[in-house]
């Protein structure tokens, strides 16, 4: 690749922006709620109450979602203190997300989480990477995440070094290589995922709690892939079309990787400094209003997605994305359905051991 991959999801409030195309991850962050508020029930009984906590939100992108996690464990905290006429600790919270993040929306709804006074509630945002140092060493209560750790730090350097495609567009190649090509992207999901629990444990107080989802993919049955395989399965259409151009296409490469619950549970246990407390699974589509879920609105999904990272690629073909997503799925109607078969929504709470 010749330059750094920039990734933000789209920007701003308008029809094409992720503030309104992110449907799919507010429905995971509502399943993410209960496991919130125990955290917080841990986090207050377990010790003395602490006077002041840090919240931090990483991978925060931005419109409603950016602010979901911590208005509840903010709310949660608060109703803890009054059922139990306790005085409510100073809160102070934080959202992250890489540099080029709509941060200018963000602001602009962080300011309405903000109180001066009784109880404190003040507000911040740390942008860089999770898979770096954000916060001083010991100062954070609770670590929330959302749909945001199947990005990788960069695609799978024995790929690109070795220019081997990560999605071939001839399917007998695609289904040879395609072992190769997943033990790397596990690979670099193991690192990535090991030094974010070192940095993390670092960060969070003794007790500390974190509890995050990722994009990740049943364990069990069908054969393996990418999670990304539904933007590149369109991409490679567009190349057999010639809309887009085929050697182009053989180097591009999406730094995601959607672990299984093993895979997790794995990384974890190896790495050492958390105890896992809760682990759910949902199905990708779960929790959606069915009538919701047409071709437009996932090819629309998927566009306030990966628009930024395929336009640095490609150039401006996004149009011309969503109207062969849609027209291959409304080709056939069970494609869609079948296509996120694979995929799940990983949620698990942990706590610093
Ligand atoms: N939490 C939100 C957004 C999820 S989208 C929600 O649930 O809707 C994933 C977000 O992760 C994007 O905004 C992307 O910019 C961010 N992200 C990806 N890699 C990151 C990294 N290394 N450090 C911080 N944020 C990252």
């Amino acid at each position: 690749m010749a330059s750094k991959q920039m990734v933000h999801m789209n920007q701003g409030q308008g029809e094409r922006s992720y503030a309104r195309n992110s449907g799919i991850q507010n429905a995971q962050q509502n399943r993410m709620k209960l496991l919130i508020e125990r955290a917080i029930i841990d986090l207050c009984s377990s010790t003395l109450l602490p006077d002041k906590m840090v919240i931090a939100d990483l991978g925060c992108s931005s419109g409603p979602n950016a602010l979901a996690l911590v208005s509840v464990a903010v709310e949660a905290i608060h109703g803890y203190c009054l059922q139990f006429q306790q005085p409510p600790p100073e809160l102070c919270v934080f959202l992250n997300d890489l540099p080029d993040n709509d941060f200018n929306t963000v602001v602009k709804s962080l300011v309405t989480l903000r109180r001066i006074n009784d109880p404190v509630v003040l507000t911040g945002v740390t942008p860089g990477s999770f898979y770096e140092r954000l916060f001083i060493s010991s100062s954070v209560h609770l670590v929330c995440s959302s749909s945001s750790l199947h990005w990788l730090s960069k695609p799978p350097e024995f790929l690109t070094r070795n220019q081997i495609p990560a999605y071939y567009i001839d399917e007998h190649a695609r289904r040879e290589n395609l072992p190769m090509v997943l033990e790397a992207y596990a690979q670099q999901f193991r690192n990535d995922f090991r030094h974010f629990l070192e940095l993390r444990a670092k960060e969070l107080v003794p007790g500390g709690q974190m509890v995050v989802s990722i994009i990740g993919r049943h364990s069990d049955g069908i054969a393996p892939f990418h999670i990304w395989d539904i933007l590149a399965q369109v991409l490679s259409l567009m190349a057999s079309e010639g809309v887009i151009d085929k050697a182009k296409f053989d180097s591009f490469y999406v730094p995601v990787y959607g672990p299984s619950k093993e895979d997790l549970r794995e990384i974890i246990q190896d790495e050492g400094s958390f105890s896992i407390k809760e682990f759910l699974v949902h199905d990708f589509l779960s929790d959606l209003d069915s009538a919701l879920v047409t071709p437009s609105w996932i090819a629309n999904q998927i566009r306030a997605v990966y628009e930024q990272i395929v336009v640095q690629h490609f150039g401006d073909v996004m149009d011309e994305f969503v109207r062969i997503a849609e027209r291959r799925w409304n080709l056939d109607g069970s494609l869609l359905q079948e296509e996120h078969a694979g995929l799940a929504m990983l949620t698990l709470s942990v706590a610093k051991a």
